[in-house]
């Protein structure tokens, strides 16, 4: 399989088309960008950790029978996916409230939820993202009401098996945002990335509220020590694959 040319640059990632049609190469950058691009930096190797951190959750999703667009990890930094037309919506899974909760609604950080908040926005970085209402969804076209209750169950599947693998880890799942495609068959395919990235990971280890974040949440407040954090979550989802699971 060979490149042939570049579809599409992202803030994190950059798309390929291959000679084999229905599959693009994803190469993971180390840019890291915030508050809808911001604040701009590089975190060192974050690309080849997010690809990895991703390829293995994705093969384990794909093994409890969930559908992603993964197909393989040729370079530590790339991964070979399936072609999708990826929904304009970011799913956000709350476990504890955190980030844009807190602000918007005045819990306090941590608070525990009584149960998982499904949020969709809607993917329009000119429009930074906004929250929608099911309704405001609806009347966008963004998806179907058959297609968001198909993402809904499936995203709350995978948020049981992403809380249970993190929690072997010793890493809390705070949030997370997914991205979901439609694939040449119509159906509904689970895309993007899952990494420190898209989640805010806390270690179980200190209650510290700084010392305790292993995601990007370093990088938006300036915590220090990124790349380390990372890494960390890298090499504790690798022990979890080898002793756990
Ligand atoms: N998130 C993401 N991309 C986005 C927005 C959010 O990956 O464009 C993730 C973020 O890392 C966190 C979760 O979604 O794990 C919830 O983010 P939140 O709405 O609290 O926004 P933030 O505080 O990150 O602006």
């Amino acid at each position: 399989m060979s490149v042939t040319s570049k579809l599409y640059e992202g803030k994190a990632k950059i798309l390929y088309t291959t000679d084999v049609p229905e599959i693009l190469l994803a190469d993971f950058k180390d840019d890291a960008t915030a508050f809808n691009a911001q604040k701009r930096g590089s975190i060192s190797n974050k690309g080849a950790i997010n690809c990895s951190i991703s390829s293995k959750i994705f093969q384990q999703l794909e093994q409890k029978g969930i559908i992603t667009h993964y197909v393989d990890n040729p370079k530590p930094n790339q991964m070979r996916v399936k072609a999708v037309k990826i929904f304009p919506l970011e799913v956000v899974v709350r476990n504890i409230a955190a980030g844009s909760l807190c602000k918007q609604t005045g819990l306090g950080l941590g608070t525990v939820l009584k149960q998982p908040l499904v949020e969709f926005y809607y993917k329009n970085d000119e429009l930074g993202d906004p929250l929608l209402t099911p309704e405001r969804l609806l009347l966008l076209e963004l998806a179907t009401q058959e297609q968001v209750e198909q993402i809904i169950h499936l995203t709350l599947r995978i948020n049981e098996f992403l809380k249970d693998f993190f929690r072997k880890c010793s890493i809390i799942l705070v949030d997370f945002k997914l991205e979901f495609g439609l694939d040449s068959q119509q159906q509904i395919v689970l895309a993007d990335e899952i990494s420190p990235d898209t989640c805010r990971l806390w270690d179980t280890a200190t209650n510290d509220p700084k010392n305790r974040v292993l995601d990007k949440d370093r990088f938006r407040q300036d915590l220090g020590n990124v790349e380390n954090a990372y890494q960390e979550v890298l090499e504790r989802v690798l022990k979890t694959l080898e002793t756990d699971v």
